[in-house]
């Protein structure tokens, strides 16, 4: 058993001057982990509750067809050294640096650097696999100042707990039921072996268009499947390719003004000019702050009428993994439909499905084998069913934040509890703050996230940072 946890009810528990507890054992949870090692920080203990710890969701895949959409020249784990991935890639006899390379090569990457930090520090660094599904504050006399309660029924505490949760599950499309459609319906593509029981020529419907329906798609030729796959959202949007190398580009000296509307505008304006891939990537630097900035309404209004645009603009697919998309749709085995599914009946052995098309008043019907929801991940922690997530809320120590984006958070990541009250020992980490930052998805925006709250925990922040 590990050193620093202990059973309920049994001895009291092992305490540590300073600690920190990492919750999710994704990039973002074992950066965190690395970087505490690496500035010399607390102990840290890595939660994970799935039996391998550093890959999370994204790079836990083994499929050579899945690669990343961002070049490797930017997919460092760190700001400070840009080229330690595309190093690392080198050392590894696969030289690449504008290239996309699978995202199995990038989980080989985080664990690396994960058993790195673990071998470096030993005393410093734990991994627990196993579940947090609650966490209490501790009375003023205790000496460290929280409680994570493991679902194993250990305890684990801390001086400061941090949340690497990821994203949630998506929901459940609405008029679905899971339950009378049995193995017709697939509620996780990432989970689920998703050709058994298929024939290799029928009709499937995924419900989503974006990156996820792209990776399913991918894995499905991938495994011989050669029957049709209808993929349907309310605009039919894919995401967009990858241009050339855009990086002889001057940065934009300084940060646009005006409304999050009035910047897209921009957007289009220099579209004109320097095409929309390199107007779309030359705000990034700025996005986060023009986020900040924005009003409450103008948010909304950007979510409710520019967000898919963004989406696909923004989180593009390496051309290899474009141009077999487009293959697919040339030979008919993808079709792509903007429309609003309604609702789903199991009538013998398929799913009859009637959808309304995007700017039509005539419902349609198709019958498909399988229904899978590849509408991505959701971050509303007032619509999950995760326990640690739903319990945090119920007691209050954490709160959704006012866009619905995932929980409230400062500008320094403090979970604000009911009522707008700072919590410095407990923080968030990643897609789940992106009502705060918005751009907090991909691996360039959460690696600087990482690395500024670790040296903060590590007290490095006002000195030069020692790496390993
Ligand atoms: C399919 C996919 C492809 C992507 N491709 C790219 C790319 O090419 N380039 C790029 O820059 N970005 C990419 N991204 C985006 C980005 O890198 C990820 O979203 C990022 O990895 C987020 O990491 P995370 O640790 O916050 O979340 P996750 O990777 O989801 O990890 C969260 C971890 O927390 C664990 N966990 C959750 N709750 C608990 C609990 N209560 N107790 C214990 N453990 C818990 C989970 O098991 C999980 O391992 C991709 C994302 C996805 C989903």
């Amino acid at each position: 058993m590990l050193s620093t946890i202990s059973k309920i009810p049994g001895t009291p528990d092992h305490m540590v001057a300073k600690k920190i507890a990492i919750i999710g054992g994704g990039f973002s949870g074992a950066l965190m982990a690395i970087n505490l090692v690496r500035n010399g920080g607390p102990k840290a203990i890595l939660i994970e509750r799935k039996p391998v710890a550093g890959r999370g969701l994204a790079y836990s895949t083994s499929h050579e067809a899945h690669l990343l959409n961002v070049r490797a020249s930017n997919m460092s784990a760190f700001p400070d050294q840009p080229d330690h991935f595309v190093a690392w890639l080198s050392s590894q006899g696969t030289p690449a640096s504008d290239a996309f390379v699978p995202r199995a090569l990038y989980g080989q990457y985080l664990s690396d650097l994960l058993a790195e930090a673990k071998q470096a520090a030993p005393e410093r660094l734990e991994i627990c696999h196993d579940e947090a599904i609650d966490i209490a504050l501790a009375s003023n006399k205790d000496p460290h100042e929280v409680t994570i309660q493991l679902k194993s029924g250990t305890r684990v505490n801390a001086n400061t707990a941090i949340l690497a949760l990821g994203n949630l599950p998506p929901l459940t499309p609405e008029g679905l039921d899971p339950a009378e459609l049995g193995h017709h319906y697939i509620a996780d593509p990432w989970s689920a072996d998703l050709t058994q029981r298929l024939g290799d020529d029928d009709d499937l419907l995924v419900i989503g268009t974006g990156l996820t329906m792209v990776d399913v798609v991918l894995l499905l030729d991938e495994y011989g499947f050669k029957g049709r796959i209808t993929a349907i959202s309310r605009r039919g949007l894919v995401p967009r390719v990858h241009g050339a190398s855009t990086t002889d580009l001057p940065p934009l000296a300084e940060r646009p003004k005006g409304e999050i509307t009035a910047m897209l505008r921009m957007v289009r304006a220099r579209s004109d000019l320097i095409g929309w891939r390199a107007a779309i990537d030359e705000l990034r630097p700025f996005t986060q702050a023009i986020w900040q900035a924005a009003s409450e309404t103008q948010k909304l209004r950007f979510l409710r009428h520019l967000r898919p645009w963004w989406d696909v603009h923004r989180h593009r697919l390496a051309p290899v993994v474009a141009e077999r998309i487009e293959a697919l749709r040339g030979a008919g085995r993808l079709r792509v439909i903007a429309g609003r599914t309604q609702s789903f009946r199991l009538q013998q052995d398929h799913v009859e499905v009637s959808w309304l098309p995007r700017g039509s008043g005539e419902t349609k019907h198709g019958t498909f084998a399988r229904v899978i929801n590849c509408t991505g991940p959701q971050s509303d922690p007032t619509r999950t069913h995760d326990q640690l997530v739903l319990s945090l809320v119920a007691n209050g120590l954490a709160q959704a934040d006012a866009l619905g984006l995932g929980l409230a958070v400062d500008s320094q990541g403090h979970l604000l509890s009911k009522g707008d009250k700072k919590n410095t020992a407990l923080l968030s980490l990643g897609p789940m703050t992106r009502g705060t930052f918005w751009e907090i998805t991909a691996v360039p925006d959460i690696r600087k996230q990482v690395w500024d709250i670790a040296r903060r925990l590590s007290n490095a922040h006002w000195v030069g940072g020692e790496g390993l």
